[in-house]
Order: structure tokens, then C-alpha cells, then sequence
């Protein structure tokens, strides 16, 4: 089958389903029977593919899609009480038992909707620059790690293919979706961290933040809850007991391969915008056990392959 967007490796063909996008990690295809971009569902397929500093690396992660898809569907259900979610079923094709979902067809919002409760990564630069995050006015002195007085919503854009996703600030927001979406989003994604922050702490687990997407049923017009939720592609997970503020934290993420990629073995030089190497078998066994772990911790579930 052709590849539509980012796709890394061809998507699979799948009886009663026809490919129509990739992205770096998912593979979404609309029922064969349906005019094209007409069906009320899509099959969401979650590969094996991981992505750093948004380029897809070779080679993929064993059960990575499975880790993902079990994630999502495990936290849609924990989340039922605060925010309506995309998925229709699991009956999916056998060849994707496990590492696919059959959803609703939203029409997405075009904003990234983020929330953090501790300041690092891209928040912690731009904090550093000017003491705000997309905007918003912090207290003086937080470091790598600090956990935030209260969670605050950062968005960002959603970059075509290809490109880097970028912060913007609420009102940048409001001129692409309008106040009233902003606003609801802004909620809905503050409630979504609070529920799961809670969630996780439980599990001995700190969100320090994460990232949700939102789309509009085109039939109901209701704000609904899409993509994939609170993994650890889309969130940053941190060891409650490692926590320590004023130094990076250890996530259960894709630490061991950005450790990899930025050190001095891998020879790779991030802005060279060459293809990375292949990741070593070493770092690629640890980065699925880590994976796994962050589900095994989450869900108090063991993950069956
Ligand atoms: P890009 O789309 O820029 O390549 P990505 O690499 O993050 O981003 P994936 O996450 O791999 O892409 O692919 C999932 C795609 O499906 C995203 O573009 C996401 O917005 C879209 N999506 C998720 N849920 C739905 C839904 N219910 N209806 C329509 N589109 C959806
Ligand atoms: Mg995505």
C-alpha cells in the first residue's frame, strides 16, 4: 500500500480496512466500504515504531503498540467520569489483536493540548529565556523538576508533517480554534492531568505532564477525547522515589534511547539531520521493559504479550 504522510515503514494491508494516513507511531485506515474521508470510524493501529527528536528510528520497539493501545484503552476507562473518548470497540483485524482501536472520526482540533504539574523539557526553556511557559508568568527560582504550585496549560501547535510541534501561548490558541473551544480544551485537558496525576501517584507514579488531543464529533458537535492518552510517548512519567528536584528525573519513556542517541557511541550529531544509527539490542530490550513497566505499574496489571 502507499505511504501517506510520515509513515517510516509500510503500513499494513488489513481485510475491510483501507490505509489512509501514517504518522511516526500510528497507522489509521477507514472501512473499504465507505466513500474515502466519509466513514463515521477509523482503525487506529499502533505500531512498534519509536520516534526521538522526531525522527522514526530503527529498529522498532517488540510490543510497543501493544504497550501503547492497553495504556490508552486502560485510561479512556479511568477517565470515563470526566471527559467523553473516541474509542467504538477493540473487534479488530486479527494481524492487530491488541495494538488496535476502532474510534469515532473526530475532526481534530489543530492545538496540541498540554498540561503540566512540574516544569522541565520545553517548559524549562522557555522559563529560563523569560520566566514564562507559552506565556504564562512563573515564580523566580524553579528548577529542572520543580513541581508547579498548580498544573498549567501549555498548547502548542501542531506542525505539519515533518516539522517540529511548537508552544504557543493561550491567545495564539484562541485565533486558531476560537475562545469558546479554547476554553473548553483548556478544561478538559487541566481535569484529564488532575484525575491522572492522582492516578498515578497512587501507583508511586509522578505525571509531570502530558499531552491530549481533541476533536469534534461531526454528528453531535461534543468536544471528545482522541488519539492515544496518558502513554509514556504522550506524558513524562517519573519514579516517585527517584524524585528529586535541580537535576533531571530518569523517565519511563525513551530516556535510554535519547541517553543513547546524545552519547558519545551513537556518533550521532542531533542537528546533523542525518538518520540516527540503529539502536544497539541492549538499549532497545531496556526501552521495551521500561515501556512495559510504566503499564505494570499504572494498571497494577501484568502486560501479556
Ligand atoms: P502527525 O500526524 O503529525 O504525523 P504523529 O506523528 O503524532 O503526528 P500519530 O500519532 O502517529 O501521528 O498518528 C495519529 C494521528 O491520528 C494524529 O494525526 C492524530 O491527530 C489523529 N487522530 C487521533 N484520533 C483521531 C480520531 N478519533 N479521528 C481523527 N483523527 C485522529
Ligand atoms: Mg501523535
Amino acid at each position: 500500500s502507499e505511504r501517506i504522510g510520515f509513515a517510516g515503514a509500510e503500513a499494513l494491508q488489513l481485510p475491510g480496512w483501507r490505509h489512509v494516513y501514517s504518522g511516526k507511531v500510528r497507522d489509521l485506515y477507514e472501512p473499504a466500504d465507505a466513500a474515502p474521508g466519509e466513514s463515521d470510524t477509523l482503525l487506529v493501529v499502533a505500531s512498534d515504531r519509536i520516534s526521538a527528536y522526531d525522527v522514526v528510528l530503527e529498529p522498532p520497539i517488540p510490543d510497543k503498540g501493544a504497550v501503547l493501545t492497553q495504556l490508552s484503552l486502560w485510561w479512556f476507562e479511568q477517565l470515563a467520569g470526566t471527559v467523553e473518548n473516541h474509542v467504538v470497540s477493540t473487534d479488530v483485524p486479527e494481524q492487530v489483536a491488541g495494538r488496535a482501536m476502532v474510534v469515532k472520526r473526530l475532526d481534530m482540533f489543530p492545538v496540541e493540548c498540554i498540561a503540566r504539574g512540574y516544569l522541565t523539557g520545553s517548559g524549562l526553556a522557555e522559563y529560563r529565556e523569560s520566566g514564562t511557559v507559552t506565556g504564562l508568568p512563573l515564580p523566580e527560582g524553579l528548577v529542572d523538576g520543580s513541581k508547579l504550585e498548580s498544573a498549567i496549560f501549555t498548547p502548542s501547535a501542531k506542525a505539519e508533517v515533518g516539522e517540529h510541534d511548537e508552544n504557543i501561548t493561550f491567545a495564539q490558541m484562541t485565533e486558531r480554534v476560537g475562545a469558546e473551544a479554547a476554553a473548553a480544551l483548556r478544561d478538559l485537558t487541566l481535569d484529564v492531568y488532575t484525575r491522572a496525576e492522582q492516578i498515578a501517584r497512587e501507583a508511586g507514579i509522578i505525571l509531570a505532564d502530558t499531552k491530549v488531543e481533541f476533536g469534534t464529533d461531526p454528528v453531535s458537535g461534543a468536544i471528545v477525547l482522541g488519539d492515544e492518552v496518558l502513554t509514556p510517548d504522550s506524558s513524562r512519567f517519573w519514579d516517585a522515589e527517584d524524585y528529586e528536584p535541580g537535576r533531571p528525573q530518569a523517565s519511563f519513556d525513551k530516556q535510554f534511547v535519547r541517553d543513547w542517541l546524545t552519547s558519545a557511541e551513537s556518533g550521532w550529531d542531533k542537528s546533523s539531520g542525518e538518520q540516527p544509527p540503529a539502536l544497539p539490542e541492549d538499549v532497545v530490550a531496556k526501552t521495551r521493559a521500561r515501556y512495559v513497566e510504566a503499564y505494570e505499574r499504572l494498571t497494577g496489571r501484568r502486560f501479556d504479550a
